[in-house]
């Protein structure tokens, strides 16, 4: 018998409707106990009219639906009372239920019992998350992919060839006959490969997962007066809905999310660091170069129209191997110096885009430049399902890290130690699915949620 939870599962504020929902062994009674309707019967998963009443005092005109498990999101029986939306109705309605034997539903109980149920695997069930906070389409439809199940299947198919491994190598070292054993490690190896491809195509995926979750951390550098926050201005110009300013500024926006093709990115302007924190130019460059190494992706802008100065190279200096980067020679309508084509030979694989900002021109080459590097390295076939949770990226790498150990393993340890180290791959993904997930992480999980999810 499980307890009965309830909570409201609409967002608090004024509304048209506001839901607010029971789940558990006493549900439908609790339920019955309060709803006075038209029909006789409290029929199974019908919506029907009626009214919440406290004994005789009438609460609200609603819409009500039992529905008997396990046929339901829990898979326990569960009651949704549509009422009038805003913070009254909705809490009073709670009040009601609470005082007549359910109690407060936790963030995220819902799910975590669709979860503890059998409903939802671990891996769905964060994606429930990811649906209710994603901010892009391409982020919500790759989470509702993983509520569909994509990454749970992948997960699956993996683990079967490593128990099937492990299952081989078993009974070889039950039954050690030499034949077997070349034969053991010649299927061990193709196996093997094929978990390995299968995981490193996934962890492929994890780049690409950041960004649409997070936004690739975009920073614009430049001396003073280049011309970045003109930049910054006419990037998110043209995308104003989405802009989200950063409290505290007044002057300039320092920061903004963009969204390009599907791509999130979070850009900062380090112009406002020069400007308004510090006049002290040494101050202004630390924070700059700061800014720059947390970067995945620089906008380096230079003004085209004066010669390549000191400055700039201290700025060019900043670049680390493993980053994207753009340089954005601006003012060209002031014209155009030669140093910047020397900058096209001394770095041959950075992209240079010329504008002139304030005329709008360039930006459209630049936004193509910007697409077309993003989608290098991070473009994956459709049907992989992308990795967005560090959660999955980790258990993931680990996986592989053991897979990686058992291979180099073979031929030189006893068959126990690999045996031993695809079990740890296999027993880690499972950790993903939830199927071996404990306690504590689960709790860890289900916080994240809100309250009536
Ligand atoms: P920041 O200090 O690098 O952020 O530079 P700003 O964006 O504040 O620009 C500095 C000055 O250059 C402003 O007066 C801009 O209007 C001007 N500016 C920016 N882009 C261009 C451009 O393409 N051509 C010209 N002529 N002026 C520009």
């Amino acid at each position: 018998m499980s307890d009965t939870i309830a909570a409201i599962s609409t967002a608090m504020g004024e509304a048209g409707i506001g839901i607010v929902r029971m789940t558990g062994s006493q549900a439908i009674q609790i339920g019955q106990s309060v709803f006075i309707g038209k029909a006789a019967e409290n029929e199974n998963r019908k919506l029907m009219y009626g009214h919440i009443y406290d004994e005789d005092k009438l609460i609200d005109e609603v819409l009500i639906s039992f529905m008997k498990g396990p046929h339901t999101y829990t898979r326990e029986d569960m009651v949704e009372i549509y009422c009038h939306g805003g913070i009254v109705p909705v809490r009073k309605i709670l009040e009601l239920l609470l005082k007549s034997g359910a109690r407060l539903a936790e963030a995220g109980e819902y799910t975590k019992r669709a979860f503890l149920n059998g409903r939802l695997d671990l891996s769905q069930a964060e994606a429930v998350i990811d649906i209710i906070k994603s901010k892009t389409d391409k982020s919500y439809e790759v989470s509702l992919d993983q509520l569909e199940g994509s990454l749970t299947n992948k997960i699956k198919e993996i683990r079967e060839i490593l128990l099937g491994m492990v299952a081989h190598i078993e009974v070889s070292i039950d039954f050690p006959d030499e034949d077997a054993e070349v034969q053991t490690l010649d299927e061990l190896e193709k196996n093997a490969l094929e978990v390995k491809e299968k995981i490193s195509s996934l962890l492929a995926t994890s780049d690409r997962g950041r960004i649409l979750r997070d936004g690739l951390n975009t920073v614009i550098l430049g001396k003073p007066n280049v011309g970045k926050s003109s930049l910054l201005n006419a990037l998110l110009g043209q995308q104003r809905a989405i802009v989200h300013e950063i409290p505290g500024t007044t002057r300039d926006l320092l920061e903004g999310m963009l969204v390009l093709e599907g791509f999130t990115l979070r850009l900062i302007d380090t112009a406002g660091i020069h400007g308004t924190v510090d006049p002290v130019e040494k101050i202004g460059v630390e924070r700059s170069q700061a800014a720059a190494r947390q970067a995945r992706l620089l906008l380096m802008v230079f003004d085209g129209s004066s010669p390549l100065g000191e400055e700039d190279e201290r700025i060019i200096d900043l670049i680390k191997p493993d980053q994207k980067i753009i340089f954005i020679v601006n003012k060209t309508d002031l014209g155009t110096v030669d140093d910047y084509k020397r900058l096209t030979h001394r770095f041959p694989d950075i992209p240079l885009v010329y504008t002139a900002i304030t005329r709008n021109e360039g930006l459209t080459e630049l936004e193509e430049t910007l697409v077309g590097l993003l989608e290098k390295g991070t473009a994956v076939e459709d049907i992989d399902p992308i990795l967005v949770s560090e959660r999955h990226i980790e258990i993931i790498s680990i996986a592989l890290e053991s897979i990686r150990r058992a291979r180099e393993m073979w031929g030189r340890e006893p068959l126990e130690m690999v045996s031993l180290e695809i079990r740890n791959a296999w027993e880690k993904l499972g950790e993903l699915t939830g199927e071996t997930a404990s306690e504590e992480l689960l709790d860890h999980i289900f916080q994240e949620f809100c309250i009536g999810k």
